[in-house]
């Protein structure tokens, strides 16, 4: 029986409600009269329901998607404004005792080199990610009880905040590892993490439990259920994920928009983030053998549908995808890319960019300071601002802030304010110039006077030195 608040995820994540679902969107993909209503339903900026949504997502008429497109487009204007949030992966150690078929971590994977960064490394590679600008990061880890036990990813964050150099500091770490205990989250979050990041591959368990077919991930009923764990453990900010190719997509998507549902109505507060990735080639995994994949138009689709759907979530484009890709998706409602990233176990370090311990190719290659020029060239705002976290707004504070669109009044001048001092401390002459005339552009468009003379005054502190406004 579907019941979105169980805890376990065979009811939340109701295999039948799913199928049901996919035979009414399919039953109703030309209803104009229902599309109608359900588009007129997600302009109120409430959200969809798994089920409205996948109407949508069977619908093929052109007309209505265009409709679908130019909303989720004025949405994420609404919600986010043109500000993009800038981070990078940091990848902490790829020993891995699980046996993911599309991931080259796994551990009968016997080319890749394993490689575990000692904590003189992870803060070498932090130092490498501060002197590009980085300000917040995603660490990433395989599955290792021995190699990677929860004591090592809280040691690296504690080095990860720990250290300063010139003017560089992480001041937020987003955390991508194995689903785990309510009392390891609780270590997660007393150690000051942002957000608990896992995505759930693929939410058809059958499909689920053959490409995991060894190791802890093999469990799919724990994996599914870590939010309710990372929540119950504190942790106020989680994100979300399908990796998409492994299955159908749209059975990913009503199964990705049911978990959003269920976190909100048990834990009151849906998604902080929703993450886009697709497979990709890696280290004896050939993407082509998932005939799963999807055209970029799909990839499109999804995207602007999700934006829609869940209007108040963050959304979030990694390096996997291409330059083109990512310009497409930024307009239908991603918030959140990832620029200059490595892969690789100990990457950053590195002169050229390495490959033996990489986790999956990038497609988007550019250096920190490219993709925050292209970003500015296209009119948003690279933002590198973590002041929210650090404020306590999160969680159900932080979606209330998005849901009465104040996050427009917040989050513009900190934006501004952060990337002012990316550009003072490590952008090339050319990307200063664009940055700075970007500046004055968007202080005007501050609503309150008094804050934009807050942000002017701030602005000169950042010339004399002064970091770190909030
Ligand atoms: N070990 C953790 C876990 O099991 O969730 C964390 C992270 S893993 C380093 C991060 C993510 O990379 C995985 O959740 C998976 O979705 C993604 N990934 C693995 N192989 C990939 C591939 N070939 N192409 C694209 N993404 C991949």
């Amino acid at each position: 029986m579907y019941d979105v608040k169980s805890m376990c995820a065979d009811d939340f994540i109701n295999d039948d409600e799913i199928r049901d679902t996919l035979a009414y969107a399919d039953a109703h993909k030309a209803d104009v009269e229902l599309i109608d209503q359900i588009i007129e339903k997600a302009k109120l900026r409430k959200g969809l329901t798994h089920r409205e949504a996948s109407v949508l997502l069977a619908c093929e008429l052109p007309d209505k998607l265009a409709e679908v497109y130019e909303l989720a487009e004025q949405i994420k204007l609404d919600f986010y404004g043109n500000r993009i949030v800038i981070f990078a992966p940091l990848y902490l150690s790829n020993y891995c005792v699980n046996g993911c078929v599309y991931c080259p971590y796994h551990m009968k994977n016997k080319h890749i080199a394993r490689k575990k960064l000692t904590q003189e490394e992870v803060a070498r590679e932090v130092i490498a990610l501060q002197d590009m600008g980085h300000k917040r990061l995603a660490i990433e880890a395989g599955e290792d009880p021995v190699n990677n036990p929860i004591e090592y990813i809280l040691d690296c964050i504690n080095t990860i905040y720990s250290i300063k150099h010139k003017n560089g500091a992480i001041r937020r770490v987003n955390v991508n590892i194995a689903a785990t205990t309510v009392e390891n989250y609780r270590r997660l979050k007393d150690a000051g993490i942002g957000t608990y990041i896992l995505f759930q591959e693929t939410y058809h368990k059958e499909s689920y439990l053959k490409l995991h077919p060894t190791g802890p991930k093999h469990d799919y009923n724990y994996h599914t259920e870590a939010m309710d764990r990372a929540m119950e453990g504190g942790i106020d900010d989680v994100g979300l994920g399908v990796l998409f190719g492994l299955e159908l997509y749209r059975y990913e998507f009503a199964g990705l928009l049911m978990h959003a549902e269920h976190l909100e109505a048990v834990h009151g507060v849906g998604p902080h983030t929703i993450s886009m990735p697709r497979v990709k080639h890696a280290d004896d995994i050939d993407p082509n053998a998932f005939d799963n994949s999807i055209s970029d138009e799909i990839f499109a689709k999804l995207c602007a549908l999700i934006r829609i759907a869940v209007p108040y979530t963050g959304m979030i484009i990694s390096t996997r995808e291409s330059q083109d890709v990512r310009e497409k998706l930024l307009r239908l409602g991603i918030s959140q890319v990832s620029g200059a990233s490595r892969t690789s176990v100990g990457g950053y370090c590195e002169e050229e960019r390495p490959h033996d311990t990489e986790q999956f190719d990038v497609s988007d290659q550019r250096t920190l300071d490219e993709v925050v020029c292209w970003l500015m060239d296209m009119g948003y705002i690279p933002s590198f601002c973590t002041a929210c976290y650090r404020e306590g707004r999160t969680g159900d504070r932080f979606m209330q802030l998005c849901k009465s669109k104040q996050i427009q009044n917040c989050c513009h001048p900190n934006a501004l304010m952060t990337l002012d001092e990316y550009l003072e401390d490590y952008a090339s002459p050319h990307t200063r110039e664009v940055g700075r005339a970007l500046i004055q552009k968007e202080i005007p468009t501050i609503p309150s006077q008094k804050v934009q003379q807050i942000v002017r005054e701030n602005l000169d502190k950042i010339k004399q030195g002064s970091r770190d406004f909030r």
